[in-house]
């Protein structure tokens, strides 16, 4: 193009182009640290290794990317890395149904979605990228667990999970079908008590909250992001009383409805709450708590009509002065967490069915006894989590069982302990606890035989690292954890400035906050002195289509690889930033493909003709008479105000305003010329000039979102090749005389 000749706008060429300098440059590599210059480290999320990147991906990243590119734009040094996310479910249901092991499933999708995203431009640092599921990775997992474990934030308790007799195996939430029976084998599913090993969540949930407000504040916490954080805490604020036993016990129960208290029937306890046995201690009552526990009840038994609802046959008095029954129940988890609950049936729906199904009538005549009374009280919904699964696609916990030492840790300089990689699961039983030669291992304390844990973690514990190793320099990932976790890295790069993620991560980065805090009492994140590892973060909603979720079996689905073979990268980017606000979800239309591939093409035409006429106007002698000064003002004006306004929506991660500025600054282009030639026969020189200027400000703020084309016509309008972006335009500039 620089040489005058007019070549159509060719996306592939431009972008396969593009890409190789980028490539050749190193464009993305993480700059080394430099605690003088500006830098943040942009947190993308952890794919699945699914197989494929779907458009809601391409959303996610190109939201990101955006940010990333406009950061390094104005000078930030920037990192922009993942890891994927490729232990768990969905790994060893893809390798169940190809008939191959998890491991060469999820390298098989990892390195095809990589070629993916590649080809879409998008701005990470692939040296830093890595696969959960390597052992060198994993061992962050299996330090985690043992760390955690050692500051009793890690315990071994029992839980409730969904149980196939014939398959003999546990099953996921999403491999119970509709009817309560198994994916595999079509028999009724139960719920059953299982020993398992749990994340104490509880032990920083109020922090958490507390730190929310903090968040707020900060101003980089998007709205749907903080809400995904309430709905996960779960908050309800209430009052408890403390209810005097005759035995002079007392049991402190809570309640939302505060100005009710005369109207509890009746008191009821999580059977997760440590004084749940002792209200059972009758020998009919004891035996039906361990029943409840152990043996299961129907999985379609969830609401309040049938869930199990056990009476100890006992009474407390209560805060009307009038004796309540006693109950235990797992329906009280699900609406305050594991506590005791008053149950107020003049005011609460469930509770009103909890009444009927125990023969008690829902109000009560009025009652001279004075009231007891309510202090504030909160209660979380959040509870601790169940971190281990019967599957052998996941991180083997650094537990063993000896007979003369009990439950014995693995030391962490004999971690990590190996997967074994030849497994091919069926669906049935947990292979891993059939491989012998995994199972008998030699106890770590007494030397004499012992059993491995064959639980594997979940593939959720992961998430609980996977955010940091980004940080870490390639060449410094095999060092010992400590040694990572001491690095100057972590100190410069955390917390990450901003996280873009799906509104669907509440519950990872929930998690991901907890952790933070634990680390940081701990010590190895003592530097992080409010717990918390993202300072922004921004949720997207997804991208539908005809109002409704995409899925294959609805047809629905639009595939990111046709778009950018029809379109490419920087159409398809453009697109997804431009048709909606990220807090949106996006109802997906080709329109808006469209629109915004005319748009390039446009642009695209647009300078390369005045790029053309540029060349030959500076041949011709003759000067006409300058009469549109004022309108070359007018338009460095229009050029100021859009870089302002740009510059706001990119900082607020407001792409969609962003792009329809830039936009709108192309038809401001379009009608300066316009107006100049109302008045002079053709472009002046200076005329030129200001408007390459002003092209040179539009394509330096296309960058962000369509970088291929944004470095073409940079590199067209007679600037340099280099560096990791495009500058970003400063507000100010000089005005073509
Ligand atoms: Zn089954
Ligand atoms: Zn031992």
């Amino acid at each position: 193009m620089s040489e005058g000749t007019y070549r159509r706008y060719e996306p592939h060429t431009i972008e396969a182009a593009r890409q190789a300098a980028w490539r050749e440059r190193e464009a993305f590599r993480t700059p080394p640290l430099n605690a003088d210059e500006p830098h943040l480290y942009i947190k993308p999320s952890a794919p699945f290794t699914s197989g494929n990147v779907h458009i809601g991906h391409v959303r996610s990243y190109s939201i990101g990317d955006a940010y990333a590119r406009y950061r390094r734009a104005r000078g930030e040094d920037v990192l922009f890395a993942f890891g994927f996310d490729a232990f768990g479910l969905p790994a060893e249901l893809g390798a169940i149904a190809g008939g191959e092991t998890p491991s060469a499933w999820v390298e098989r999708c990892a390195t095809h979605m990589r070629g993916q995203l590649e080809r879409l431009g998008f701005s990470f640092d692939w040296d830093r990228s890595f696969l959960s599921s390597d052992a060198l990775m994993y061992r962050w997992s299996q330090w985690m667990f043992l760390t955690l474990y050692e500051a009793g934030l890690v315990y071994r308790g029992t839980g409730t999970v969904d149980w196939c007799d014939h398959c003999q195996t546990t099953l996921a939430s999403i491999q119970v079908e509709a009817g309560g029976t198994c994916w595999r084998c079509h028999n009724p599913v139960r719920l059953i008590e299982l020993p398992q090993w749990y994340f104490k969540v509880s032990a920083y949930v109020e922090e958490n909250d507390r730190r929310l407000l903090e968040r707020e504040a900060g101003g980089k916490w998007d709205k749907v992001a903080m809400d995904s954080q309430q709905e996960v805490m779960g908050r309800v604020d209430g009052v408890e009383v403390d209810l005097e036993g005759p035995d002079g016990s007392t049991v402190t129960a809570f309640t939302p409805y505060g100005d009710a208290l005369d109207q509890a029937r009746f008191v009821v306890l999580s059977p997760r709450h440590p004084e749940a046995e002792s209200w059972a201690a009758e020998p009919g009552v004891a035996e039906q708590l361990e029943n409840l526990r152990s043996g299961g009840w129907e999985r379609s038994a969830r609401d309040a009509q049938t869930i199990p609802l056990l009476d100890t046959g006992r009474t407390l008095p209560g805060p009307a002065g009038a004796p309540l029954p006693v109950l235990i129940s797992p329906v009280v988890d699900a609406r305050f967490g594991p506590t005791i609950a008053l149950g107020v049936p003049a005011e609460d729906k469930t509770d009103e069915v909890l009444a009927s199904r125990l023969g008690l009538p829902s109000t009560v005549e009025s009652d001279a006894s004075p009231l007891a009374a309510g202090r504030p009280a909160v209660r979380y919904k959040a509870s601790d989590w169940v971190i281990s699964r019967q599957r052998s696609w996941g991180t083997p916990i650094p537990i063993v069982y000896c007979e003369s030492c009990g439950t014995v840790e693995v030391p962490r300089d004999q971690l990590p302990i190996l997967l074994p990689l030849d497994i091919t699961p069926t669906g049935a039983g947990n292979p891993l606890a059939e491989l012998e030669e995994f199972v008998n291992t030699e106890c770590p304390g007494c030397g004499g035989p012992a059993r491995r844990e064959t639980d594997t973690l979940d593939c959720h514990f992961d998430a609980l690292w996977l955010w940091v190793p980004a940080c870490v320099p390639p060449e410094s990932r095999e060092q010992p954890l400590e040694e990572i976790l001491a690095l100057p890295d972590l100190r410069h790069w955390l917390p990450s400035e901003r996280l873009v993620a799906g509104s669907d991560s509440g519950n990872f980065v929930f998690d991901q906050r907890t952790v933070t805090k634990a680390l940081r009492d701990i010590g190895p994140l003592n530097f992080l002195s409010d717990g918390e590892p993202f300072a922004g973060c921004l949720f997207h909603e997804m991208v539908i289509r005809d109002g409704r979720k995409m899925s294959k079996h609805l047809g629905n689905v639009v595939d990111p690889d046709e778009l950018l073979e029809r379109y490419g990268a920087d159409t398809v980017r453009l697109a997804v930033l431009f048709a909606a606000r990220p807090q949106r979800s996006l109802n997906w239309s080709d329109s808006a493909v469209l629109h915004c591939h005319r748009f390039l093409n446009q642009v695209w035409d647009y300078s390369s003709a005045k790029l053309e006429s540029a060349g030959s106007s500076s041949e011709s002698g003759e000067t006409p008479a300058d009469t549109s000064e004022h309108l070359r003002l007018k338009l460095a004006q229009w050029c100021e105000a859009a870089v302002e306004r740009t510059t706001a929506d990119m900082e607020n991660l407001e792409m969609h305003s962003a792009v329809r500025n830039v936009m709108r600054l192309f038809d401001r282009i379009k009608d300066f010329e316009k107006r100049v030639l109302a008045r002079e026969p053709s472009l002046s020189p200076a005329n030129v000039e200001a408007l390459l200027a002003a092209l040179s400000v539009l394509v330096q703020m296309l960058g962000p979102f369509a970088p291929h084309i944004g470095e073409e016509l940079w590199l067209a309008l007679g600037h340099e090749e280099g560096g990791a972006q495009t500058p970003w335009p400063g507000v100010s500039f000089k005005v073509p005389a």
